[in-house]
C-alpha cells in the first residue's frame, strides 16, 4: 500500500494527535490495568489455563466466518485493509476467533481433552467513539474447550466473578439466561422468521435484509431489538436445556452468587448455544456491560476443526478500571518506603560520580533512586525529590565525597544523619 502524498494528516495542524477513538494512558491508570492484568493472571494458573498470544491481525475471512457476517462488528466496526500480498486481512475486533483458529490449527483437541486458554490482547473495532468507547480497547478472554457439561459454564462465570471481586468492584450485576440448542431453536426460528414478516416495515434496513438469513440477530439489533421482542413468541427450551440450565444456577448458588434471569440477553448467531451471561456495573451508566461470554459449541466445526463443545467470556479491561476509579477514586500516591531521591549539592565530578555508584549499589538491593541531571538548583531537585514520593533524600556534594559519607535526609520529618554508604545501604535496603 502506498501512502498517498498530500493527504490529509493531522500534521497540517503543526503537530501529530492520537487518531480519533485511540488515547494514551498514564498513570495512574496504568498501574490499575497493570494490577487488573496481574489478577486475571494469577487466577488463570489456579484455574488451569494456559496463557495464548494472539497474532493482531488475522485473515479477514476468520471473522466473517467466526464473528459472524451478520454482526455489526463485522459489517461496519471492522479494521479490514489488504496486505503488500494483496491477502485481506483484519485487526482482530475480538480474541475468540483467533484462539478457536489456534485450536484448530494446531490439533488441540488431539492434545489435551479438556484445554483451556486465556489471553490479554488488545482489540480494534471502529465504532462511534463515545464515553468509555475506544477503537483500540483492551480485553482479557478466557476459552475452555473439550467440556460440554454445566460445570464448565459455571466455572468461567464464577472465574470472571472472582476476578472483578479480586480486582476490588463491590457493585456488580450477574445476569444469566440460556439460548437452547439447535434442536429447540429450530421451531423458534421458524415462527420468529413469521412474526418478522409481518413487521418488516417496522424493522431497520439491517433486519429487513437479515430477518430471514439470520432472524435471532434481530432480537438483539440495536435499533429494532424493543419492537421485535414485544412480538416475538415465547422461547421454549427443550428438556436437555433446561437441565442444563438448572445445573448451572445450582452451581452458581453454591458459589454464592447471586444472579438475574434475563430472557432479554441473546447472541444472534447460531453457534451459540445453552449458557449466556454478563456481568455489568451500574455505576457506568449507559455502557454498562464489562464482561459478556457464554457457551459456543458450534464455532470450533464452524472454523474447521471437529465438533468440539466450548465456552468462554472476554472482561473489557477499560471499563473494568473505569468502574474501579468511579466507585473508588485513586488516593494520592503512596510514600515509597524504601526509596530515595539523590540529591546533588554543590558537588564535582568525583562527587557525582561517588553519587552516581552509590545509586547503582543501591537499586541492585532492591532500593529505588530516583535523580534529576545534576544541574539543576539544589532548590528545584529537593522540590522534585518532594514529588517523588521518596521517603529520603541523598544529600551528595564534594564534602560528603572527600570524607565518603552520604547526608540522608527524612523528607517526611527533616531528620537527618551523616552515614556511611553502607550505612545508607542497610537502613534504606532492610524495611523498619
Ligand atoms: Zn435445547
Ligand atoms: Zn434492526
Amino acid at each position: 500500500m502506498k501512502l498517498v502524498p498530500g493527504l490529509q494528516d493531522s500534521y497540517n495542524n503543526g503537530m501529530f494527535q492520537a487518531v480519533r477513538g485511540t488515547r494514551d494512558i498514564f498513570s495512574p491508570l496504568v498501574e490499575e490495568y497493570v494490577r487488573l492484568e496481574a489478577i486475571a493472571r494469577r487466577l488463570a494458573a489456579q484455574w488451569g489455563f494456559g496463557e495464548i498470544r494472539i497474532p493482531t491481525f488475522e485473515e479477514a475471512g476468520l471473522f466473517k466466518r467466526g464473528v459472524g457476517e451478520t454482526t455489526d462488528i463485522v459489517e461496519k466496526e471492522m479494521y479490514v485493509f489488504e496486505d503488500r500480498g494483496e491477502r485481506q486481512l483484519a485487526l482482530r475486533p475480538e480474541g475468540t476467533a483467533s484462539v478457536v483458529r489456534s485450536y484448530v490449527e494446531n490439533n488441540m483437541h488431539q492434545k489435551e481433552k479438556n484445554c483451556r486458554l486465556f489471553y490479554v490482547a488488545n482489540m480494534f473495532r471502529a465504532e462511534r467513539p463515545q464515553a468509555g468507547r475506544y477503537r483500540e480497547f483492551e480485553q482479557v478472554g478466557f476459552e475452555v474447550f473439550g467440556d460440554p457439561g454445566p460445570l464448565a459454564d459455571a466455572e468461567i462465570i464464577t472465574l470472571a466473578w472472582e476476578i472483578f471481586k479480586s480486582f476490588g468492584l463491590s457493585d456488580l450485576r450477574l445476569s444469566l439466561n440460556s439460548i437452547g440448542c439447535p434442536e429447540c431453536r429450530g421451531p423458534y426460528r421458524e415462527k420468529l422468521e413469521t412474526v418478522l414478516a409481518q413487521m418488516i416495515s417496522q424493522l431497520c434496513e439491517d433486519c429487513q435484509n437479515r430477518h430471514q438469513k439470520n432472524p435471532l440477530r434481530c432480537l438483539d439489533c440495536k435499533k429494532c431489538s424493543e419492537k421485535v421482542r414485544a412480538q416475538a413468541p415465547a422461547f421454549q427450551l427443550c428438556a436437555a436445556c433446561q437441565a442444563h440450565a438448572r445445573i448451572v444456577e445450582d452451581l452458581l448458588g453454591a458459589c454464592g452468587l447471586t444472579f438475574v434471569n434475563d430472557p432479554s440477553l441473546v447472541r444472534g448467531l447460531d453457534y451459540y448455544t445453552r449458557t449466556v451471561f454478563e456481568i455489568s456495573s451500574p455505576v457506568l451508566g449507559s455502557q454498562s456491560a464489562v464482561c459478556g461470554g457464554g457457551r459456543y459449541d458450534g464455532l470450533v466445526e464452524l472454523l474447521g476443526g471437529p465438533a468440539t463443545p466450548a465456552t468462554g467470556f472476554a472482561l473489557g479491561v477499560d471499563r473494568v478500571v473505569e468502574a474501579r476509579f468511579k466507585e473508588k477514586p485513586p488516593a494520592s500516591p503512596p510514600l515509597k518506603e524504601q526509596a530515595a531521591f539523590l540529591v546533588f549539592v554543590k558537588a564535582g565530578p568525583k562527587a557525582v560520580e561517588y553519587g552516581f555508584g552509590l545509586a547503582q549499589r543501591l537499586r541492585q538491593k532492591g532500593v529505588s533512586v530516583f535523580c534529576s541531571s545534576a544541574t539543576d538548583s539544589i532548590k528545584s531537585q529537593m522540590r522534585q525529590a518532594g514529588k517523588s514520593g521518596a521517603k529520603y533524600a541523598l544529600m551528595i556534594g564534594d564534602d560528603e565525597f572527600s570524607k565518603k559519607q552520604v547526608l540522608l535526609k527524612n523528607l517526611q520529618d527533616s531528620s537527618q544523619a551523616t552515614l556511611s554508604p553502607e550505612e545508607v545501604m542497610t537502613r534504606l535496603a532492610s524495611p523498619c
